[in-house]
């Protein structure tokens, strides 16, 4: 398969961060409109993106320094989903749960949590429509000491808002040595049973299988994310297969992140030879000056199976966490 035969198939979208789609033009642009201040030494020009395997996960997320700076408007992040937008209908992505941290759009404007929440929600409505693509939304929170507090009040502005259809799950981020508080888990699992929303975790990125069992067993993972130190132990491939649980694979973040060492093959293979469900995601695409199109290049490359390209779009939809038409 070429390369333009595998842009020309529709696709899903499971894994991807809102601000990872965005083009870094246009994030150049929003950087200078609201005059922001860039941390010292930041080059707008270079270290927007990660083109290099990173030496750490702190040098990967370089450019969340200043993501984290925008937007500082409404239309600002009008502008932002626009951009996302373009970006997934220039892959031929026909549906997409798109993740976003609601709390710092929230913080970084000085608004209400329910009113950020109604920001990215009334977004995305208009510019699913605008451009034909079902798109949903999955709330991020990171882990750490404060996971707990900001769960709770994103499914507080969630409530207010009278629980929009939009929203289909819930998604724990972040670094994967910090702890967060023992609850955590638990109020995932209150969340799924009161409201019905799926939950997906980043897990066993950087090499913690541990993560993995505690993903599905604490927080009643739907699905994980990367979940590449999964294939270290058949008894946690067992796990994920028994409980029909989904891996969303991210080959070109895995390397650019060193979650796959460059010397390695991608456990991918791994999660085929034992039946693990997965799908092809791409992470970040625009930090990477990628595209889905190319993570499904790379799986190619990897894998050698055209087959399992052709069927990746009915099991995007199989595992997505929308219902009706494009999902379950
Ligand atoms: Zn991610």
């Amino acid at each position: 398969m070429d390369r333009n035969e595998i842009q020309l198939m529709r696709k899903g979208e499971l894994h991807v961060h809102l601000n990872g789609l965005v083009s870094s033009d246009v994030i150049r642009n929003l950087l200078v409109h609201d005059e922001a201040e860039l941390p010292f030494g930041f080059d707008l020009e270079k270290d927007l993106n990660i083109l290099q395997p990173a030496d750490s996960l702190l040098s990967y997320l370089k450019p969340w320094q200043v993501l984290r700076l925008i937007p500082k408007s409404k239309n600002c992040l009008k502008v932002i989903i626009e951009s996302a937008f373009l970006n997934l209908k220039s892959q031929n992505i026909t549906f997409v749960e798109i993740r976003n941290s609601i709390l710092y759009l929230a913080l970084l404007n000085n608004i209400a949590v329910d009113e950020a929440m109604h920001w990215v929600v009334s977004e995305i409505e208009c510019a699913s429509e605008r451009h034909k693509i079902k798109a949903a939304l999955i709330l991020t929170i990171s882990r750490g000491d404060y996971a707990p507090e900001h769960l709770r009040s994103l499914l507080d502005a969630y409530e207010k808002l009278g629980r929009p259809d939009i929203v289909v799950g819930l998604d724990l981020a972040g670094n994967e040595e910090s702890e967060s508080p023992p609850e955590t888990g638990s109020l995932f699992l209150k969340a799924k049973d009161k409201y019905e929303l799926k939950v997906t975790i980043h897990a066993g990125e950087t090499g913690r299988v541990e993560n993995i069992v505690s993903a599905v067993n604490e927080f009643g993972a739907d699905r994980i994310g990367h979940g590449t130190a999964a294939s270290k132990s058949i008894e946690v491939m067992d796990l994920l297969k028994t409980r029909n649980i989904c891996i969303e694979v991210c080959p070109i973040s895995n390397r650019l992140t060193n979650a796959v060492d460059e010397s390695e093959s991608h456990p991918v293979a791994d999660f085929i030879a034992h039946n693990v469900p997965f799908v092809i995601c791409s992470d970040n695409p625009a930090i990477h000056c990628s595209s889905l199109t190319e993570d499904y290049l790379e799986f190619y490359r990897e894998t050698n199976s055209s087959q399992l390209l052709r069927d990746m779009y009915s099991n995007q939809k199989k595992y997505s966490f929308i219902k009706g038409e494009y999902g379950n």
